[in-house]
């Protein structure tokens, strides 16, 4: 393992208008922040820090403009979909900038950074095909005495404004995977993105408006949680929250939201079991692939490993001998594989937390280094049940694995988590494989694959405390619109 190497430091390629954008146009806010780099704290551009007033500006905006026509027949589902289908192909055609922004203000390394572009052109074009499927259906009046004489249908109609929350791990993604359904469904949306990563936002924000999508249904208010998120949630124009965060953020989101509707995606401290007929290095080379890539920092990490005794000296070998092949360096070294943390703060907690570890016991059996904001990615075992690293989730570069004797232990240890987002599963036998899935307790169970996997068309979330709801895009369509009823007395 050598020193960091950092690249070279050349001017972005896209420089961000100063403001938020409200009403179609940029507009200056009276404070700016900071942008940085993670990785060297290198300055990348100052964008709005807004204020109460700001957000309720940009509120009123876009609520004005969908109260203006009513249902949103003035913005026709035709032209939602052409407009989501232009903005699907622009993100496509501005791939490599949009691949610098993220991986310049994220933690991404710059591949990792080309493959989350590539889904949010995706994510774009599924937002896209559902304008064509906001049916509703007629009713069954006749069905009852009382019905007689009357004819009714129900349609899906949009919510109204909807404000967006979003994480700083998938700048663009999950920027797309709230902008898009809202937009498809008709609504008006205010999005405030992550205090890291607002560059990434605002160039998309500015790729739907080059795409057509009418100047005052979106807004963009960059600045902290504290102020600009809190304003944003509790404001009384606002119909439906959809956040995207930590447990502890979207228990805040939800005080304030009140009673409005809220669609919440919050943390994992995901499980892979290894039983003892499975493929070995294929689970081992995943579970080194799902635990570490984007150096942690992803909701469906691989966090805890339960391997059968019998395999499982081997099994921690394997992924001990791939680990220690992963490449720790500059986000832009194509090489890389493991690039920094959010911040130094964040490196830091790991480190304390895999300390706190070995501790009370765990045995290290690579990583445990830092340097700046970089971890190296960190395999232990036999971690005592109550250290943070198993209870908690840990956003980076740590993976534990722990031996189980029987498959009820194994299920029993693996929902022994406040979270339930997704796991993994890995064996040679159906009966196996179909029995664990179904004991889970957990919104996706991948079989012979790791926790991280997921296609943008999946409904996405899972229970505990994990989210309300669930995204992915047909089902936050779903969620950002609703039934509204048309019966007629016609009295034959
Ligand atoms: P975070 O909770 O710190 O922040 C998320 C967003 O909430 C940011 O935009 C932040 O500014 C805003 N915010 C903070 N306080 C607020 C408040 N009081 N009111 C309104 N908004 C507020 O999360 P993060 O560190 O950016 O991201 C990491 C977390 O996100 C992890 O827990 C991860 O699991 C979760 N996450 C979940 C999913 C999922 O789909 N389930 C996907 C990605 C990330």
């Amino acid at each position: 393992m050598t020193t960091v190497e950092t690249a070279p430091i050349a001017p972005l390629a896209w420089q961000p208008p100063a403001g938020a954008v409200w009403s179609g146009r940029w507009v200056d806010g009276a404070s700016a922040m900071p942008v940085h780099d993670p990785e060297d704290g290198t300055l990348l551009g100052h964008v709005t820090d807004a204020s109460p007033a700001e957000v309720d500006q940009a509120v009123t905006g876009v609520a004005t403009a969908v109260a203006a026509v009513g249902s949103g027949a003035g913005w026709a589902a035709w032209q939602r979909r052409e407009a989501l289908e232009a903005a699907s192909r622009l993100v496509a055609r501005h791939h490599e900038v949009l691949a610098e922004l993220i991986s310049r203000e994220g933690c991404k390394t710059v591949r990792e950074a080309r493959g989350e572009v590539s889904r949010a052109a995706e994510t774009l074009r599924l937002s896209a095909q559902q304008t064509g499927l906001l049916t509703g259906e007629t009713l069954p009046f006749s069905d009852t005495a009382r019905g007689a004489g009357r004819l009714g249908w129900y349609t899906r109609e949009p919510v109204g404004v909807v404000a967006a929350i979003t994480p700083f791990n998938d700048p663009l993604n999950l920027v797309a995977h709230k902008l898009g359904p809202a937009l498809a469904g008709g609504n008006g949306v205010v999005l405030k993105p992550a205090e890291a990563t607002p560059l990434t936002a605002l160039a998309f924000v500015q790729i739907l408006l080059d795409a057509g999508v009418p100047a005052d249904y979106v807004a963009v208010v960059p600045g902290t949680g504290a102020t600009a998120g809190r304003a944003l949630v509790s404001h009384p124009l606002v119909d439906l929250v959809s956040f995207t965060g930590g447990f502890r953020t979207g228990n805040e989101v939800a005080r304030a939201a009140g009673a409005k509707k809220t669609l919440m995606e919050l943390g994992g401290n995901n499980a892979v079991l290894v039983l003892d007929d499975a493929d070995r290095e294929a689970a081992a080379r995943a579970v080194v692939a799902g635990a570490f890539g984007v150096a942690g920092q992803n909701c469906l990490s691989v966090q805890r490993v339960f391997v059968a005794a019998p395999i499982a000296d081997r099994f921690v070998q394997d992924v001990v001998d791939a680990t220690e092949t992963l490449r720790v360096g500059s986000k832009s070294d194509p090489r890389t594989d493991i690039g920094p943390l959010i911040g130094e703060r964040e490196a830091r907690r790991v480190q304390e937390w895999v300390a706190e570890a070995c501790d009370g016991g765990a045995e290290l059996r690579t990583g445990g280094r830092r340097e700046g904001a970089f971890h190296w990615p960190t395999v232990l075992t036999n971690v005592p049940a109550r250290a943070r690293v198993m209870t908690e989730e840990i956003f980076g570069p740590v993976l534990v694995i722990e031996r189980f004797d029987t498959l009820d232990e194994a299920v029993a240890r693996a929902n022994d988590t406040r979270f339930g987002l997704q796991a993994g599963v890995f064996t040679a036998g159906l009966e196996s494989a179909l029995s664990v899935a179904e004991r889970l307790r957990v919104g996706a169970v991948m079989i012979n694959d790791s926790s991280d996997f997921r296609i943008d068309a999946m409904p996405f979330g899972g229970p505990k405390q994990s989210g309300v709801g669930r995204e992915g895009v047909r089902y936050a369509v779903e969620a950002m619109t609703e039934p509204k009823i048309i019966a007629v007395r016609h009295g034959g």
